[in-house]
């Protein structure tokens, strides 16, 4: 078995993974770098294999940094199988072709800008929404969790709860090479236990080697029902000061986890009955209906609301933004609102124009609720820079601003060092992770060492 690595190196974004085995080629995720423009060159580069050559494709969930360059595979040729639960089939769906209608977008505006400069326009997207489209012919078969899936004769991968979002997965591969046995583990990205919506994290068995994220490696999250009441209680402040509240949000998973704590919190008398909520993202909408279609992936509560024809995701006031003209009217709310919009590092999308118009005001919060990497408008509003830029223009950062660690989907810690043990890896390689995090986490494995691959390593097992 050889393992080669193509992504999340020393990073937290662009994961992929490259594994040969039983004669077969199968890389795990195919993800986009995200965060700041050097990362997002990265994106075009070459994959460091032939995308041709690719036999399956397996993802671990639907996030952009683990899916979001599946489409240039195929652009540049991958011919194969993916593979992946039904819900992340569902998901990834939404998540290219948006992600492919942005990178459309961004192109045409860099186009006209440099038409308006007189310089030829350079840039091409990275694909387009046909090649999302022709992406989506490669969804092949789906697994589920628990079950053990043939890919090819003496090759198998067992889908796992990662607990992260709808859909995700760890992965167990086993292949049979030359008489032998050979176990592979994959964390994907792992979530936290005790959560509403989702199982809690399973984790393969003893396996050979494993390739683990590391995202906060480094942290301990606060319990996440402090985390519920201080959002609660920011939400009150706010509207009591005459202010709107803005929530960058991930499309998957943390929108849809708020959904259900707004209702809740409504219906337990904890937020009032008037509060008024926009999910302000067409994708984040889109994604909704997916997770109410899908019971298989819930934890039991949710389950059983789900299958009783109970909504966990809807309360009175919620109000569901597709179209940009709706979402600009959101623009004249001047107090009273919780508006979540993506997207969640402030990267790009619809969060960008509520910011503008609410950042520079003191009345109004920004409430983060997951993580945000160096380089991005989301971290420099963390980080307090005193002035940001947005569009072109000079915002200064008057709200108040909430980091709200708890919501995490991504396990902290000790949860990652327990989950760590129960795999009891031979070797063990971190990705998907800052080197300083994955440094600290590395100094915790006190059972064995772990290597931390950098881009383009190749290792034989
Ligand atoms: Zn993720």
């Amino acid at each position: 078995m050889k393992l080669s690595f193509h992504g999340a190196d020393r990073g937290v974004t662009g994961s992929c993974h490259l594994i040969e085995c039983a004669g077969k080629r199968v890389l795990v995720d195919c993800g986009l770098y995200q965060g700041g423009r050097e990362l997002n060159e990265q994106n075009g580069g070459p994959f460091g294999f032939d995308a041709g050559s690719i036999d399956y494709v397996l993802l671990t969930h639907a996030h952009l940094d683990h899916c979001g360059r599946l489409p240039l595979l195929v652009k540049r040729g991958f011919r194969g199988e993916i593979v992946t639960t039904a819900a992340t089939r569902e998901l990834a769906r939404v998540v290219l072709v948006d992600a492919a209608r942005l990178e459309e977008e961004d192109v045409r505006h860099q186009a006209r800008r440099a038409q308006r400069r007189g310089d030829r326009p350079a840039a091409e997207a990275l694909y387009s929404v046909l090649d999302a489209f022709q992406t989506m012919e490669h969804f092949g078969r789906t697994g589920s969790y628990g079950q053990p899936l043939e890919l090819a004769a003496g090759l198998s991968v067992t889908f796992l709860d990662a607990g992260h979002i709808l859909g995700s997965a760890s992965l167990y591969l086993e292949c049979q090479e030359r008489g032998h046995r050979r176990s592979l583990g994959l964390s994907g990205d792992l979530g936290n236990r005790g959560r509403p919506l989702l199982r809690d994290p399973v984790a393969p068995s003893r396996c050979e080697a494993l390739i683990m994220e590391t995202t906060y490696g480094d942290r301990l999250h606060k319990s996440v029902r402090s985390s519920v009441e201080e959002l609660y209680q920011a939400i009150e402040d706010t509207h009591r000061r005459g202010g709107n509240v803005i929530i960058p949000t991930f499309a998957l998973e943390r929108a849809q986890e708020l959904l259900y704590y707004f209702r809740e919190g409504v219906e337990q008398g904890r937020l009032s009955r008037r509060l008024q909520v926009f999910l302000d993202s067409p994708m984040a909408v889109s994604a909704t209906q997916i997770f109410e279609r899908h019971p298989e992936g819930y934890g039991p509560q949710v389950a059983t609301m789900l299958q009783a024809g109970r909504d966990p995701f809807v309360l009175p006031g919620l109000h569901f933004v597709r179209e940009s003209s709706d979402s600009m009217a959101l623009n004249r709310i001047a107090s009273g609102a919780v508006i979540m919009a993506g997207s969640g590092m402030c990267t790009g999308g619809r969060v960008r124009h509520h910011l503008k118009h609410n950042l520079w005001r003191e009345e109004c919060s920004v409430v983060f609720v997951g993580y945000a990497a160096q380089g991005t408008l989301g971290r420099q509003i963390i980080d307090r820079v005193p002035i940001v830029r947005i569009f072109g223009e000079d915002v200064r950062v008057r709200a108040q601003v909430h980091t709200i660690n708890g919501f995490s989907a991504h396990a902290d810690r000790d949860e990652l060092l327990a989950w760590h043990r129960s795999v009891g890896p031979e070797r063990t390689f971190l990705v998907h992770g800052e080197e300083v995090v994955m440094q600290q986490f590395a100094a915790q494995l006190t059972q064995t060492t772990a290597e931390m691959p950098a881009l383009g390593d190749v290792v034989e097992l």
